[in-house]
Protein backbone atom coordinates (compact mmCIF):
# COMPACT_ATOMS: atom_id res chain seq x y z
CA UNK A 1 0.00 0.00 0.00
CA UNK A 2 1.16 3.58 -0.94
CA UNK A 3 0.40 5.71 2.24
CA UNK A 4 -0.27 9.50 1.59
CA UNK A 5 1.74 10.30 4.66
CA UNK A 6 4.23 8.29 6.42
CA UNK A 7 4.69 9.93 10.01
CA UNK A 8 7.85 8.95 11.67
CA UNK A 9 7.18 9.12 15.71
CA UNK A 10 4.25 8.73 17.99
CA UNK A 11 5.06 11.40 20.16
CA UNK A 12 3.10 14.75 20.77
CA UNK A 13 3.66 16.38 17.52
CA UNK A 14 2.92 13.54 15.41
CA UNK A 15 0.35 12.26 17.34
CA UNK A 16 -1.13 15.55 17.00
CA UNK A 17 -0.41 16.27 13.04
CA UNK A 18 -1.91 12.37 12.32
CA UNK A 19 -4.86 13.28 14.16
CA UNK A 20 -5.58 16.69 11.90
CA UNK A 21 -5.27 14.59 8.73
CA UNK A 22 -8.62 12.26 8.29
CA UNK A 23 -9.26 12.96 4.76
CA UNK A 24 -5.41 10.99 4.20
CA UNK A 25 -4.77 7.72 4.40
CA UNK A 26 -1.95 7.95 7.42
CA UNK A 27 0.81 5.50 8.77
CA UNK A 28 2.57 5.75 11.95
CA UNK A 29 5.76 4.33 12.64
CA UNK A 30 7.56 4.36 16.26
CA UNK A 31 10.45 2.18 17.55
CA UNK A 32 8.48 2.03 21.29
CA UNK A 33 6.14 -0.26 21.93
CA UNK A 34 3.64 2.55 23.18
CA UNK A 35 2.79 5.50 21.71
CA UNK A 36 3.87 9.24 23.42
CA UNK A 37 6.52 7.80 25.96
CA UNK A 38 7.52 11.23 27.19
CA UNK A 39 3.75 12.53 26.86
CA UNK A 40 3.31 10.10 29.61
CA UNK A 41 6.56 10.76 32.13
CA UNK A 42 5.94 14.44 31.44
CA UNK A 43 4.74 16.59 34.61
CA UNK A 44 5.89 14.13 36.34
CA UNK A 45 3.23 11.55 34.90
CA UNK A 46 0.72 14.43 35.03
CA UNK A 47 1.30 16.29 31.56
CA UNK A 48 2.21 19.86 31.90
CA UNK A 49 0.92 20.28 28.09
CA UNK A 50 1.51 24.40 28.13
CA UNK A 51 1.87 27.53 30.27
CA UNK A 52 -0.91 30.88 30.48
CA UNK A 53 2.02 32.84 29.57
CA UNK A 54 3.41 31.54 26.16
CA UNK A 55 6.05 33.71 24.20
CA UNK A 56 9.21 33.43 21.72
CA UNK A 57 11.72 34.74 25.23
CA UNK A 58 10.98 31.52 26.72
CA UNK A 59 12.59 29.57 23.67
CA UNK A 60 15.91 29.06 22.09
CA UNK A 61 16.17 29.23 18.33
CA UNK A 62 14.85 31.73 15.46
CA UNK A 63 12.17 33.93 17.64
CA UNK A 64 10.63 34.90 14.28
CA UNK A 65 9.84 30.58 13.13
CA UNK A 66 8.92 30.39 16.02
CA UNK A 67 6.63 33.04 16.22
CA UNK A 68 5.24 32.24 12.96
CA UNK A 69 3.97 28.47 13.97
CA UNK A 70 2.91 29.32 16.88
CA UNK A 71 0.34 31.61 16.34
CA UNK A 72 -1.36 29.55 14.24
CA UNK A 73 -2.15 27.25 17.13
CA UNK A 74 -1.19 29.03 20.66
CA UNK A 75 -1.70 27.51 24.27
CA UNK A 76 -5.58 28.73 24.36
CA UNK A 77 -6.20 26.88 20.83
CA UNK A 78 -4.66 24.29 22.67
CA UNK A 79 -6.80 24.38 25.66
CA UNK A 80 -9.86 24.77 23.53
CA UNK A 81 -9.17 21.90 21.33
CA UNK A 82 -8.61 20.12 24.75
CA UNK A 83 -11.35 20.63 26.00
CA UNK A 84 -13.39 20.10 23.24
CA UNK A 85 -12.20 16.53 23.62
CA UNK A 86 -13.25 15.95 27.07
CA UNK A 87 -9.75 17.03 28.70
CA UNK A 88 -9.25 20.25 31.20
CA UNK A 89 -6.07 20.83 32.39
CA UNK A 90 -5.85 22.93 35.34
CA UNK A 91 -3.38 26.24 36.00
CA UNK A 92 -1.43 25.10 38.32
CA UNK A 93 2.59 26.42 40.03
CA UNK A 94 4.70 23.51 40.97
CA UNK A 95 7.95 24.26 39.03
CA UNK A 96 7.22 27.29 37.49
CA UNK A 97 4.22 30.49 37.41
CA UNK A 98 1.26 29.49 35.13
CA UNK A 99 1.50 25.95 33.87
CA UNK A 100 -1.05 23.40 32.90
CA UNK A 101 -1.46 20.06 34.12
CA UNK A 102 -4.01 17.38 33.60
CA UNK A 103 -4.94 14.93 35.65
CA UNK A 104 -2.78 12.20 34.09
CA UNK A 105 -1.16 11.75 31.40
CA UNK A 106 -2.68 8.85 30.70
CA UNK A 107 -5.96 11.34 29.48
CA UNK A 108 -3.36 12.94 26.64
CA UNK A 109 -2.94 9.50 25.91
CA UNK A 110 -6.38 8.53 25.60
CA UNK A 111 -7.46 11.81 23.91
CA UNK A 112 -4.57 10.98 20.73
CA UNK A 113 -6.28 6.87 20.44
CA UNK A 114 -9.43 8.34 20.09
CA UNK A 115 -8.29 11.40 17.73
CA UNK A 116 -5.85 9.32 15.67
CA UNK A 117 -8.28 6.20 14.84
CA UNK A 118 -8.28 7.07 11.33
CA UNK A 119 -4.40 6.05 11.00
CA UNK A 120 -2.38 3.00 11.42
CA UNK A 121 -0.01 2.48 13.60
CA UNK A 122 3.26 0.59 13.10
CA UNK A 123 5.05 0.19 16.76
CA UNK A 124 8.24 -1.33 17.45
CA UNK A 125 9.57 -0.80 14.32
CA UNK A 126 11.75 1.33 14.18
CA UNK A 127 12.81 3.37 11.13
CA UNK A 128 16.37 2.80 9.99
CA UNK A 129 16.58 4.69 6.63
CA UNK A 130 14.55 6.64 4.49
CA UNK A 131 15.11 6.96 0.48
CA UNK A 132 13.52 9.48 -2.13
CA UNK A 133 12.35 8.82 -5.69
CA UNK A 134 8.85 9.37 -7.14
CA UNK A 135 7.78 8.21 -3.93
CA UNK A 136 9.66 8.16 0.17
CA UNK A 137 10.33 4.40 0.86
CA UNK A 138 11.11 4.09 4.75
CA UNK A 139 12.74 1.34 5.55
CA UNK A 140 12.07 -0.37 9.34
CA UNK A 141 13.56 -2.82 11.18
CA UNK A 142 10.54 -5.11 10.15
CA UNK A 143 9.56 -3.91 6.18
CA UNK A 144 9.48 -1.15 3.65
CA UNK A 145 6.70 1.59 4.12
CA UNK A 146 5.80 3.48 1.21
CA UNK A 147 4.39 6.78 1.03
CA UNK A 148 3.76 9.84 -0.90
CA UNK A 149 4.77 12.81 2.25
CA UNK A 150 6.73 11.73 5.27
CA UNK A 151 6.86 13.91 8.46
CA UNK A 152 9.65 13.36 10.60
CA UNK A 153 8.65 13.68 14.37
CA UNK A 154 10.77 11.69 15.70
CA UNK A 155 11.72 14.17 18.93
CA UNK A 156 15.67 14.73 19.90
CA UNK A 157 18.43 12.38 21.14
CA UNK A 158 17.89 12.69 25.17
CA UNK A 159 16.02 9.79 26.94
CA UNK A 160 16.95 7.43 24.91
CA UNK A 161 15.77 4.74 27.71
CA UNK A 162 12.24 5.58 26.43
CA UNK A 163 12.97 5.35 22.13
CA UNK A 164 14.90 8.66 21.40
CA UNK A 165 16.84 8.02 18.37
CA UNK A 166 19.31 10.33 15.91
CA UNK A 167 17.20 9.07 13.26
CA UNK A 168 15.42 12.69 12.59
CA UNK A 169 18.99 14.55 12.67
CA UNK A 170 20.33 11.58 9.87
CA UNK A 171 17.38 12.15 7.34
CA UNK A 172 17.73 15.78 7.70
CA UNK A 173 21.78 15.71 7.04
CA UNK A 174 20.68 13.39 4.03
CA UNK A 175 18.45 16.11 2.28
CA UNK A 176 21.10 18.63 3.03
CA UNK A 177 19.48 20.48 5.84
CA UNK A 178 22.18 21.61 8.74
CA UNK A 179 22.33 20.13 11.84
CA UNK A 180 22.64 22.66 14.89
CA UNK A 181 24.73 21.41 17.67
CA UNK A 182 22.49 19.35 20.15
CA UNK A 183 23.31 19.46 23.45
CA UNK A 184 21.16 18.49 27.09
CA UNK A 185 19.37 20.59 28.01
CA UNK A 186 16.31 21.03 30.97
CA UNK A 187 19.21 19.10 32.64
CA UNK A 188 21.20 18.81 36.15
CA UNK A 189 25.04 20.36 36.04
CA UNK A 190 27.84 18.36 37.27
CA UNK A 191 30.10 20.64 39.37
CA UNK A 192 33.91 21.50 39.23
CA UNK A 193 35.85 20.32 42.89
CA UNK A 194 35.64 23.69 44.22
CA UNK A 195 31.82 23.44 44.26
CA UNK A 196 31.90 19.41 45.42
CA UNK A 197 29.84 21.15 48.59
CA UNK A 198 27.04 21.12 46.30
CA UNK A 199 27.05 17.07 46.39
CA UNK A 200 27.78 17.01 49.86
CA UNK A 201 24.33 18.89 50.84
CA UNK A 202 22.76 16.42 48.33
CA UNK A 203 19.05 16.11 48.99
CA UNK A 204 18.92 20.21 50.78
CA UNK A 205 17.08 22.57 48.38
CA UNK A 206 16.71 26.18 48.34
CA UNK A 207 15.39 29.51 46.30
CA UNK A 208 17.62 31.10 44.26
CA UNK A 209 17.87 34.15 41.94
CA UNK A 210 20.32 32.89 39.64
CA UNK A 211 21.64 34.74 36.40
CA UNK A 212 22.95 33.16 33.00
CA UNK A 213 24.15 35.28 30.32
CA UNK A 214 21.68 38.55 30.55
CA UNK A 215 18.84 36.27 31.99
CA UNK A 216 17.97 36.05 35.65
CA UNK A 217 16.04 32.87 36.69
CA UNK A 218 13.81 32.54 40.07
CA UNK A 219 13.42 29.18 41.16
CA UNK A 220 14.77 26.53 43.51
CA UNK A 221 17.87 24.72 43.35
CA UNK A 222 18.52 20.77 44.53
CA UNK A 223 22.09 19.64 45.72
CA UNK A 224 22.19 16.08 44.45
CA UNK A 225 25.36 13.33 44.37
CA UNK A 226 25.83 14.21 40.52
CA UNK A 227 25.56 18.12 41.47
CA UNK A 228 23.15 20.80 41.26
CA UNK A 229 19.93 20.59 39.93
CA UNK A 230 16.14 21.58 40.54
CA UNK A 231 13.82 23.86 38.28
CA UNK A 232 15.77 27.24 38.06
CA UNK A 233 18.80 24.74 37.31
CA UNK A 234 17.13 23.54 34.59
CA UNK A 235 16.16 26.56 33.05
CA UNK A 236 19.16 28.18 33.26
CA UNK A 237 20.73 24.68 31.40
CA UNK A 238 19.21 25.90 28.21
CA UNK A 239 20.39 29.05 28.40
CA UNK A 240 24.06 28.16 29.62
CA UNK A 241 26.61 27.68 26.89
CA UNK A 242 29.69 28.02 28.95
CA UNK A 243 31.23 30.40 31.74
CA UNK A 244 30.07 31.67 34.98
CA UNK A 245 26.43 31.05 36.21
CA UNK A 246 25.70 33.77 39.56
CA UNK A 247 23.08 32.52 42.43
CA UNK A 248 21.66 35.02 45.02
CA UNK A 249 21.02 32.65 48.09
CA UNK A 250 18.95 35.05 49.48
CA UNK A 251 16.82 37.10 47.18
CA UNK A 252 14.88 39.89 48.14
CA UNK A 253 16.91 40.97 51.01
CA UNK A 254 19.88 42.88 51.12
CA UNK A 255 22.82 41.64 52.87
CA UNK A 256 23.12 44.99 54.89
CA UNK A 257 19.70 45.25 56.34
CA UNK A 258 19.93 41.44 57.32
CA UNK A 259 22.95 41.97 59.07
CA UNK A 260 22.45 45.10 60.74
CA UNK A 261 22.83 44.64 64.37
CA UNK A 262 23.47 41.54 64.18
CA UNK A 263 26.93 41.84 65.26
CA UNK A 264 26.90 39.10 67.98
CA UNK A 265 25.29 36.17 66.18
CA UNK A 266 27.19 33.73 63.97
CA UNK A 267 25.88 34.05 60.24
CA UNK A 268 24.87 30.50 59.84
CA UNK A 269 22.17 31.87 62.16
CA UNK A 270 21.40 34.59 60.74
CA UNK A 271 20.86 33.55 57.31
CA UNK A 272 17.07 32.08 56.44
CA UNK A 273 18.42 29.29 55.41
CA UNK A 274 18.37 25.45 56.02
CA UNK A 275 21.35 25.57 58.60
CA UNK A 276 23.51 22.71 56.67
CA UNK A 277 22.93 25.01 53.48
CA UNK A 278 24.04 28.30 55.36
CA UNK A 279 27.29 25.97 56.68
CA UNK A 280 27.73 24.98 53.10
CA UNK A 281 27.98 28.32 51.95
CA UNK A 282 30.27 29.66 54.54
CA UNK A 283 32.59 26.68 53.86
CA UNK A 284 32.54 27.06 50.30
CA UNK A 285 33.60 30.66 50.85
CA UNK A 286 35.94 29.94 53.40
CA UNK A 287 34.55 31.36 55.97
CA UNK A 288 34.59 30.50 59.59
CA UNK A 289 30.93 30.39 61.20
CA UNK A 290 31.61 32.43 64.12
CA UNK A 291 30.16 36.41 65.18
CA UNK A 292 30.03 38.63 62.45
CA UNK A 293 31.93 41.59 64.61
CA UNK A 294 35.25 39.11 64.35
CA UNK A 295 35.16 39.28 60.72
CA UNK A 296 38.16 41.09 59.03
CA UNK A 297 36.95 43.69 56.73
CA UNK A 298 38.19 41.00 53.69
CA UNK A 299 36.15 38.14 55.53
CA UNK A 300 33.02 40.86 55.15
CA UNK A 301 33.46 41.21 51.43
CA UNK A 302 33.47 37.65 51.33
CA UNK A 303 30.46 37.61 52.67
CA UNK A 304 28.75 39.36 50.01
CA UNK A 305 29.72 36.97 47.85
CA UNK A 306 25.79 34.98 49.16
CA UNK A 307 24.51 37.37 46.92
CA UNK A 308 26.59 36.36 44.02
CA UNK A 309 28.14 33.33 44.19
CA UNK A 310 29.70 32.48 40.74
CA UNK A 311 30.61 29.35 39.69
CA UNK A 312 31.27 27.38 36.42
CA UNK A 313 29.59 23.94 35.60
CA UNK A 314 31.57 21.06 34.63
CA UNK A 315 29.35 19.86 32.65
CA UNK A 316 25.63 18.39 32.62
CA UNK A 317 24.37 15.09 33.58
CA UNK A 318 23.94 14.40 30.16
CA UNK A 319 21.38 13.39 27.58
CA UNK A 320 19.99 10.28 29.38
CA UNK A 321 18.83 12.87 32.27
CA UNK A 322 17.64 15.61 30.08
CA UNK A 323 14.49 16.49 29.65
CA UNK A 324 15.27 17.91 26.10
CA UNK A 325 17.57 18.66 23.23
CA UNK A 326 18.39 21.87 22.37
CA UNK A 327 19.69 22.44 19.12
CA UNK A 328 18.94 20.23 16.10
CA UNK A 329 17.47 20.61 12.34
CA UNK A 330 18.19 24.17 11.48
CA UNK A 331 14.83 26.23 11.05
CA UNK A 332 16.68 28.14 8.14
CA UNK A 333 15.52 25.98 5.26
CA UNK A 334 11.55 24.81 6.77
CA UNK A 335 9.09 27.26 5.68
CA UNK A 336 7.17 27.72 8.54
CA UNK A 337 3.60 28.16 7.46
CA UNK A 338 3.39 23.97 5.92
CA UNK A 339 6.48 22.97 8.00
CA UNK A 340 7.64 21.32 4.61
CA UNK A 341 11.37 21.08 3.88
CA UNK A 342 12.89 23.97 1.19
CA UNK A 343 14.97 21.49 0.36
CA UNK A 344 13.18 18.32 -0.27
CA UNK A 345 8.92 18.40 -1.35
CA UNK A 346 7.37 16.49 0.75
CA UNK A 347 9.45 16.02 3.41
CA UNK A 348 8.17 17.40 7.04
CA UNK A 349 10.06 18.29 10.26
CA UNK A 350 8.01 19.20 13.54
CA UNK A 351 8.40 19.06 17.58
CA UNK A 352 11.47 18.87 19.44
CA UNK A 353 13.75 17.51 15.92
CA UNK A 354 13.70 21.27 15.16
CA UNK A 355 16.43 24.01 16.55
CA UNK A 356 13.78 25.51 18.76
CA UNK A 357 13.84 24.39 22.27
CA UNK A 358 11.83 25.47 25.49
CA UNK A 359 12.03 26.11 29.16
CA UNK A 360 10.50 24.42 31.61
CA UNK A 361 6.81 24.96 32.27
CA UNK A 362 5.06 23.20 29.86
CA UNK A 363 7.09 24.69 26.34
CA UNK A 364 8.25 21.50 24.47
CA UNK A 365 4.84 20.40 24.59
CA UNK A 366 2.84 23.46 23.36
CA UNK A 367 5.95 23.85 20.52
CA UNK A 368 5.48 19.70 19.20
CA UNK A 369 1.36 20.17 19.69
CA UNK A 370 1.58 23.61 17.41
CA UNK A 371 4.05 22.42 14.81
CA UNK A 372 2.68 19.19 14.64
CA UNK A 373 -0.83 20.78 14.28
CA UNK A 374 0.20 23.50 11.72
CA UNK A 375 1.82 20.68 9.84
CA UNK A 376 -0.97 18.24 10.01
CA UNK A 377 -3.66 20.74 9.02
CA UNK A 378 -1.60 21.93 6.10
CA UNK A 379 -1.04 18.71 4.46
CA UNK A 380 -4.90 17.99 4.83
CA UNK A 381 -5.66 20.80 3.10
CA UNK A 382 -4.12 19.68 0.14
CA UNK A 383 -5.48 17.96 -3.18
C1 LIG B 1 11.11 13.16 31.86
C2 LIG B 1 10.55 14.21 30.92
C3 LIG B 1 9.57 15.07 31.37
C4 LIG B 1 9.06 16.06 30.53
N1 LIG B 1 8.07 16.86 30.98
C5 LIG B 1 7.55 17.82 30.17
C6 LIG B 1 6.44 18.61 30.58
O1 LIG B 1 5.86 18.38 31.65
N2 LIG B 1 6.02 19.60 29.73
C7 LIG B 1 6.60 19.83 28.52
O2 LIG B 1 6.19 20.75 27.81
N3 LIG B 1 7.62 19.06 28.07
C8 LIG B 1 8.09 18.03 28.86
N4 LIG B 1 9.09 17.23 28.39
C9 LIG B 1 9.58 17.43 27.02
C10 LIG B 1 8.53 16.90 25.99
O3 LIG B 1 8.06 15.65 26.43
C11 LIG B 1 9.14 16.77 24.60
O4 LIG B 1 9.76 17.98 24.21
C12 LIG B 1 8.06 16.42 23.57
O5 LIG B 1 7.45 15.19 23.91
C13 LIG B 1 8.65 16.32 22.18
O6 LIG B 1 7.66 15.86 21.31
P1 LIG B 1 8.08 15.26 19.88
O7 LIG B 1 6.83 14.73 19.30
O8 LIG B 1 8.87 16.23 19.12
O9 LIG B 1 9.09 14.06 20.24
P2 LIG B 1 8.85 12.79 21.15
O10 LIG B 1 7.68 12.96 22.04
O11 LIG B 1 10.17 12.48 21.74
O12 LIG B 1 8.44 11.65 20.12
C14 LIG B 1 9.37 11.09 19.21
C15 LIG B 1 8.95 9.68 18.91
O13 LIG B 1 9.79 9.18 17.87
C16 LIG B 1 10.12 7.84 18.16
N5 LIG B 1 11.34 7.51 17.43
C17 LIG B 1 12.59 7.96 17.65
N6 LIG B 1 13.44 7.39 16.77
C18 LIG B 1 12.70 6.57 15.98
C19 LIG B 1 13.02 5.71 14.90
N7 LIG B 1 14.28 5.54 14.45
N8 LIG B 1 12.02 5.02 14.31
C20 LIG B 1 10.73 5.13 14.75
N9 LIG B 1 10.39 5.92 15.79
C21 LIG B 1 11.36 6.64 16.39
C22 LIG B 1 10.24 7.79 19.66
O14 LIG B 1 10.07 6.47 20.15
C23 LIG B 1 9.14 8.74 20.10
O15 LIG B 1 7.94 8.06 20.35
C24 LIG B 1 9.58 16.21 29.21
C25 LIG B 1 10.55 15.31 28.76
C26 LIG B 1 11.02 14.32 29.59
C27 LIG B 1 12.05 13.35 29.05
Amino acid sequence: MIYDVVIIGAGASGLMAASRMRNKSVAVVDGFDRIGTKIIVSGGGKCNVTNEIVTPKQYDGDSGFFRAVYERFTNRNLLAWMEERGVVPTKQTRVVKNQYFCKSSQEMIDLFRKATRHATFFMNEKVISVQKGDLFTMQTAKQKLQARKVIVAAGGISYDQIGATDIGFQIAKQFGHEIVRPDPALVGFTVLPEQRWFTELSGLSTEVILSVDDRTIRGNILCAHKGITGPAIMVSSLWWRKGKISLDFVPDISLEKLLKGQGNKSLSTILPLPKRFAKGILDALKLEDKPLDRYSSEEKQRVAQIKAYQFAPAGTFGFKRAEVTRGGVATDKIDPSTMESQLCRGLYFTGEVLNITGELGGYNLQWAFSSGWVCGEMITKLP
